[in-house]
């Protein structure tokens, strides 16, 4: 134990956020201590802010796109070390025991904790994960750019690997948000065409730096809420390479590689 201290922000109750100051202890059997250098906020936070888990206890501390580096290493610890910079996303780590785990289905693990709802996350200085759920993170990548790939990016990633479509196909994408600019970056560094489907125009400008081929412009909101008709239903090929950069690199270099499978 250690007078040292660490800053955190936690949910005391819904929708109550509290900064505290926590001492830094040392981490539990099978976990690492790690000095986070980014959180990504996700919407799935609301899970935790509002209550949306059953069986959330507080003060709980939310986040779960978590980038940095391990400090200090568990009893039974033995795969990672000090030092080494890794992630820590919304599933916790598998137990490699239950029944799941033992059919290979380590997502659908029965004693799976998840980041910043069941234990506390990543707003914070210091926090404390599971050595099973870390993933390792290449120096090269900026913390503040690998921290969205370890939800948001694996979510969107995963879903265009597990699609039928492959190089050339044209995939749509609806929706320029946390996942969707995400998406098209994957999409067009695995050489698909990009489609993007987005209410209104206010993503216009960044889906097309980040390359997608076209646009689909769906019904707008009216002054009072109500959908109306589709003002332009726009279709151009621009064929801009330029969002493929950091993504095609991290991918390259296999940023977010299970360390553990
Ligand atoms: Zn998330
Ligand atoms: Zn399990």
């Amino acid at each position: 134990m250690t007078t040292e201290t660490y800053r955190a922000v936690q949910v005391t109750a819904l929708g109550q956020f509290e900064p505290v100051e926590r001492n830094v202890t040392p981490p539990p059997p099978g976990e690492v201590r790690i000095r986070v250098e980014a959180c990504g906020v996700c919407h799935s936070d609301v899970i935790t802010v509002l209550g949306l888990f059953p069986h959330i206890t507080y003060p709980r501390v939310p986040g779960h796109e978590v980038v940095g580096k391990i400090d200090a290493l568990g009893d039974g610890v033995s795969a990672w070390s000090i030092g080494e910079r890794v992630g820590v996303g919304f599933l916790g780590g598998p137990d490699f025991d239950c029944v799941s785990c033992r059919r290979g289905d380590f997502v659908n693990c029965l004693h799976q904790e998840v980041t910043g709802v069941t234990t506390d996350g990543g707003y914070s200085e210091v926090m404390f994960a599971s050595a099973s759920g870390l993933v390792a993170i290449p120096d090269e990548l900026a913390p503040q750019d690998a921290a969205p790939l370890v939800c948001a990016g694996v979510t969107t990633y995963n879903a265009l690997r597990n699609s039928p479509a492959r190089s050339g196909d044209l995939v749509a994408i609806q929706g320029i948000g946390g996942l969707g600019h995400l998406g098209i970056q994957f999409a067009r560094a695995m050489g698909m065409r990009v489609a993007v489907i987005e209410r209104g125009g206010d993503k216009k400008e960044l889906a097309l730096r980040l390359g997608h081929a076209g646009v689909q412009r769906t019904a707008e909101r009216s002054s009072d809420g109500r959908s109306a008709a589709p003002r332009t239903r726009r279709r151009s090929v621009c064929p801009n390479d330029t969002g493929r950069g950091a993504l095609s690199h991290a991918l390259g270099h296999g940023s977010v590689a299970h360390k553990s499978c």
